[in-house]
């Protein structure tokens, strides 16, 4: 008899018929002696459903309310799961964050969580039953609803299963795993048995929204056996380990991309000490993130700064920096939203010289300008033209023997 936390996220829930699949699954998994507790995300589309609403109301809503609105979703959910598994004779109960009680701090729609209250879980559980919990949300020290961000239903189930020190959890999704890139870009995308935290936190962080990044970060740190499955077919799908050295000995093993950056250029700034503070320091007051960054200095002692930043901050950088570019007598201010990053991650990195290279010639090849570059031990990113996302993607797939064997 095993703990398993498992989760399932919005298309898996996304209808009445769905719904009362996973009861029937669930049930299965209890019938053998199994102590479950199920994270539920809002029904697919509702979360994007509830923020139109909102905006309805008023163009920046205040974000108190947008948690309260926005943690109805997974509520829904969790109370029509449990129904479904009552009327298969399956004992359940459901419970909100804050019923649980799933402490965060007060960062309104991106809180931390802090602390979780196993008492009553444990309580319904050493009962027999089975604990639903709506995922996403939680409850402040004051009693104020709070969301985790987009996709947290996914650090809700690992955050739980770090609690309760479950044996493992299961993130069921629409896919049968964790692959080597986006499927829905790469059809020749694999999908792999395992990968380490390491790397997956990185595939997170570049863009691979099949986990959320703290899910990844929480499984780390808290050493939860953490595996990503299909809730509509069998399967083993992928567990994320550390386990390096009984991985399949791939330099590279994913390829992640964002589309949500944008990018910003000063030109022409005097090159004294403290350039790079006077340009990111307004930027950083906003609480605006900055995430890749290139300096550059010229002949004429004078120097061009470009980064990037979430997109949806695009235009509040943009006047920020016009202002910037008069206070330090700065030439012009540039941008572009129309970029992606395309990084390529792999721990094979570390002991493999000459994959930069390989991959910028791909590019190349290609005719895919290359506008930024960064690196770290285990990845590489470049800033690309959006319109060369799909290409830039395939082509780097191939080149480092990711595609799918029998189509390669
Ligand atoms: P859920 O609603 O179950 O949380 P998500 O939409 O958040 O599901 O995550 C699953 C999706 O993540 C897949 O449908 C897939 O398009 C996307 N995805 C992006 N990168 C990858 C990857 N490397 N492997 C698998 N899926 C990926
Ligand atoms: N419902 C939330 C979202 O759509 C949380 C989640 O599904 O994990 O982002
Ligand atoms: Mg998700």
């Amino acid at each position: 008899m095993a703990l398993y936390v498992y989760k399932f996220g919005g298309t898996s829930v996304g209808s009445v018929e769905r719904i009362k699949a996973v009861a029937e699954k669930i049930k299965k998994a209890h019938d053998q002696g199994h102590q479950l507790v199920v994270v539920v995300s809002a029904m697919s589309g509702e979360t994007n459903r509830l923020t139109a609403l909102a905006k309805e109301m008023q163009a920046q809503p205040s974000e108190r309310e947008m948690d309260v609105l926005l943690s109805t979703g997974e509520q829904v959910t969790m109370s029509l799961l449990s129904m479904a598994l009552h009327a298969l004779g399956c004992d359940a109960c459901s419970y909100t964050g804050s019923q649980v009680k799933i402490l965060t701090d007060s960062s309104h729609t991106k809180a931390r969580i802090q602390d979780i209250d196993d008492h009553k879980i444990r309580q319904d559980l050493e009962q027999g039953r089975v604990v639903v919990v709506a995922g996403f949300q939680g409850v402040d020290e004051k009693g104020n609803i709070t969301t985790l961000g987009r996709g947290g239903s996914d650090t809700t189930a690992v955050a739980l299963a770090a609690a309760l020190k479950a044996d493992e959890c299961h993130i069921y999704t629409d896919v049968d795993g964790v692959y080597t890139t986006d499927p829905r870009i790469e059809p020749k995308a694999r999908r792999l048995d395992k990968i380490t935290f390491e790397e997956m936190l990185e595939m997170a962080s570049l863009g691979s929204k099949v986990l959320q990044i703290r899910s990844v970060e929480f499984a780390g740190k808290y050493n939860v056996a953490l595996r990503v499955l299909s809730s509509f077919k069998e399967g083993n799908g992928t567990l994320i380990t550390y386990e390096e050295s009984q991985m399949e000995k791939a330099l590279i093993s994913g390829i992640a991309f964002n589309r949500d950056e944008a990018k910003l250029t000063v030109t022409g700034v005097p090159d004294l000490p403290g350039v790079a503070s006077k340009i990111l320091g307004p930027i950083a007051e906003q609480n605006i993130e900055v995430d890749m960054i290139i300096q550059n200095i010229a002949d004429d002692d004078t120097t061009d700064f470009t980064f990037t930043v979430h997109r949806n901050d695009y235009q509040r950088a943009l006047e920020i920096l016009k202002k910037v570019c008069q206070e330090t007598g700065a030439r012009q201010v540039t941008g572009a939203d129309n970029i992606v990053k395309v990084s390529i991650v792999g721990v094979g990195m570390r002991s493999h010289a000459g994959i930069a290279s390989t991959m910028f010639k791909t590019l190349a090849d290609e005719g895919i300008n290359i506008q930024m570059i960064s690196t770290s031990e285990i990845k590489i990113s470049v800033v690309v033209d959006e319109k060369y996302l799909e290409l830039a993607v395939r082509s780097l797939h191939s080149v480092f023997g990711l595609d799918k064997k029998e189509q390669a």
